[in-house]
C-alpha cells in the first residue's frame, strides 16, 4: 500500500520503519528541515546534540530493540549518572538511600515516609485504585506535607502548570516513578542511563535510510496543511507547496492533536475536533549553554525552588565526556511552560541573561563571562497534561475516518510519554495499518 505520514518524530519515524519493513511505500511529510521532532538535534562543538536532554533508560527496552535492529548496538554508550536536588538554597545529591540520609529540609519520619511510599508506587499492582485519586491526594496521605512540599510539588506544578498540577492522577505518576524504580540495578545502585553516540541523530538518520532505500520518501519542509478524501475514499495531503496534494491508501498522522484539529476540520465532525483540542498541552523552553568549567558532579539536578525560573539543570558533560564536545561543558537548563508567560517570547540574551543570573545563584562560582555559547529551543507541544479523565479523552489509534490513523504523546497514558513507549505505539499501529486493505 502507498501509506502517507504526518510528523518526523520518533512516532512518525519508527512508524514509517516498520510499514517498510512490512513492504509498503511509504512517504513521510516533516514541516521542518530535519526529523526528530522533539528529539532533534543540532550542530554542536562538532558533532551534534539534542535539542532538549535525551537519554536512554534500561526499562526502554522498545527504543534499546529498535536501536539493537537497525545495527546501531555499539553506538549505544551506558554511563553511570548522579543525581542532585536544590531545595531550600543548597545542592543536596539525591539519588541513593544514603542520599536521602543526609538530606536536611526533611526528618527521619518524613523520610521514612517518603520512601515507604516511593517503594509502594514502584512495586503496586493497584493501578485502578490509582486512577481514582490524585497524585497530590496520594501524596500528602502517604509521603506526607513535608515530602509533597519539598520534593514533589514544584517537580509537579512546572511540568503541568499551576491550573491542572492539582487534577493529575496517581496512577501518572505510579507509572513514573516505577519506570525510573525499576531502571537501576539494585537499590542502593546508582542509576545507569543510556546515550547514543554522536546524538539521536543518527537513529533519525538511519530510520530515513531504511525508508528511502525501499522507494520510499522523507520530505523535508514540507508542512501538512490539509488532509481530505478523494471520491474514491483515498486520502489526499495538501502540503503549504500549494499543488493539489499526493493520494494515498491510508495515513498516520502523527502530530500532537491540536495540529491533527487544524489540519482535518474539513474531514472529522465537530465533536471529534472539539475532544482532540480539550487536551492541553504544555510547552517547553530549553537553554543549552556551552560553558567553560564544569558545574557539579550531578547529571541530574531537579530545581524544587519556585523562584528559579527552570527546574532541571541537566549537565549533560556529566554523562558524556567533553572531549566529544570540542572541550566544551553543555548545560541543559529546562522547563516545561505556558507560551502564554512573558518569559517563553523572551529572546535568547534577554533569557541567558536571566538564567545566568539564577546559575550563580547556585553555584557561586559560575559567571556568565564562562558562556562561550548559547541556544534557546522551545516546542507547544512538549507534554500532554494528563488529568483525571484523560484515559477517556484520548483519541484511540484508528480515527472516526477507518484508514486514517493516529499515534501521537497524548495516547501514552498512564506511562509518561517517552521515546519507547512511542515506538512500542509504531510497532503495534504497523500492524493495523499495514492489514489487509479494504
Ligand atoms: C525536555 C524534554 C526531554 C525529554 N527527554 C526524553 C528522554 O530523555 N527520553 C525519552 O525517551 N523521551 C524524552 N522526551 C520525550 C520524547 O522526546 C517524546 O516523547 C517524543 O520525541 C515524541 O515523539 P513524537 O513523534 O510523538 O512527537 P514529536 O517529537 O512532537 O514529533 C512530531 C513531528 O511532527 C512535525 N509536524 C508538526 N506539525 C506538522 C505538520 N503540519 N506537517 C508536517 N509535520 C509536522 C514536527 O515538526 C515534529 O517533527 C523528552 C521530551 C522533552 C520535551
Amino acid at each position: 500500500m502507498n501509506i502517507a505520514i504526518v510528523g518526523g518524530g520518533i512516532a512518525g519515524m519508527s512508524l514509517g520503519y516498520y510499514l517498510t519493513k512490512a513492504g509498503h511505500r511509504i512517504t513521510v511529510y516533516e514541516k521542518e528541515e530535519s526529523t526528530g521532532g522533539l528529539a532533534r538535534s543540532f550542530p554542536v562543538g562538532g558533532t551534534y546534540l539534542e535539542e532538549y536532554y535525551h537519554h536512554i533508560f534500561t526499562t526502554d527496552i522498545h527504543t534499546i530493540e529498535l536501536i539493537e535492529e537497525i545495527g546501531l548496538k555499539e553506538s549505544l554508550v551506558w554511563e553511570e549518572s548522579k543525581m542532585g536536588l536544590y531545595c531550600d538554597g543548597k545542592v543536596y545529591a539525591f539519588g541513593t538511600p544514603l542520599d536521602l540520609l543526609k538530606f536536611d529540609p526533611l526528618s527521619f519520619i518524613d523520610k521514612a515516609r517518603f520512601s515507604f511510599s516511593t517503594l509502594y508506587l514502584t512495586h503496586t499492582k493497584d493501578h485502578e485504585a490509582l486512577e481514582e485519586i490524585t497524585a497530590e491526594e496520594f501524596l500528602l496521605k502517604n509521603a506526607g506535607e513535608n515530602a509533597y512540599r519539598k520534593i514533589w510539588e514544584q517537580l509537579l506544578a512546572t511540568k503541568f502548570g499551576e491550573e491542572d498540577y492539582k487534577k493529575i492522577t496517581a496512577c501518572w505518576l505510579q507509572q513514573r516513578v516505577s519506570s525510573r524504580g525499576k531502571s537501576k540495578a539494585g537499590l542502593f545502585e546508582r542509576e545507569k542511563l543510556g546515550y547514543l553516540g554522536g546524538s539521536l541523530k543518527v537513529l533519525f538518520d538511519e530510520l530515513e535510510k531504511r525508508i528511502k532505500d525501499k522507494g520510499g520518501a522523507v520530505n523535508k519542509r514540507a508542512a501538512v496543511k490539509k488532509v481530505s478524501l478523494d471520491d474514491n475514499g483515498k486520502v489526499i495531503i495538501s502540503t503549504d507547496a500549494g499543488d493539489g496534494g499526493e493520494t494515498f491508501d491510508r495515513c498516520c498522522l502523527c502530530v500532537p492533536n491540536p495540529v491533527i484539529a487544524d489540519i482535518t476540520k474539513e474531514l472529522f465532525d465537530e465533536g471529534y475536533i472539539a475532544r482532540l483540542r480539550s487536551i492541553k498541552y504544555r510547552a517547553e523552553l530549553c537553554a543549552v549553554l556551552l560553558i567553560k568549567g564544569s558545574l557539579s558532579p550531578y547529571y541530574w539536578l531537579n530545581i524544587s525552588q519556585k523562584e528559579v525560573p527552570f527546574t532541571g539543570l541537566m549537565e549533560h558533560t556529566n554523562l558524556i565526556s567533553k572531549d566529544k564536545y570540542s572541550e566544551n561543558d553543555i548545560i541543559y537548563l529546562s522547563r516545561y511552560i505556558s507560551p502564554d508567560e512573558a518569559r517563553y517570547n523572551m529572546n535568547s540574551d534577554e533569557l541567558i541573561d536571566l538564567y545566568s543570573g539564577h546559575i550563580k545563584d547556585i553555584f557561586p562560582k559560575f559567571d556568565s563571562s564562562k558562556i562561550r555559547q548559547g541556544f534557546i529551543f522551545k516546542d507547544l507541544y512538549a507534554q500532554p497534561v494528563v488529568t483525571r479523565g484523560h484515559k477517556e479523552r484520548m483519541p484511540d489509534e484508528v480515527s472516526p475516518v477507518g484508514n486514517i490513523f493516529i499515534n501521537n504523546t497524548s495516547q501514552i497514558y498512564p506511562e509518561d510519554r517517552g521515546m519507547s513507549p512511542g515506538i512500542r505505539r509504531s510497532f503495534e499501529l504497523a500492524g493495523i495499518v499495514g492489514g489487509n486493505e479494504e
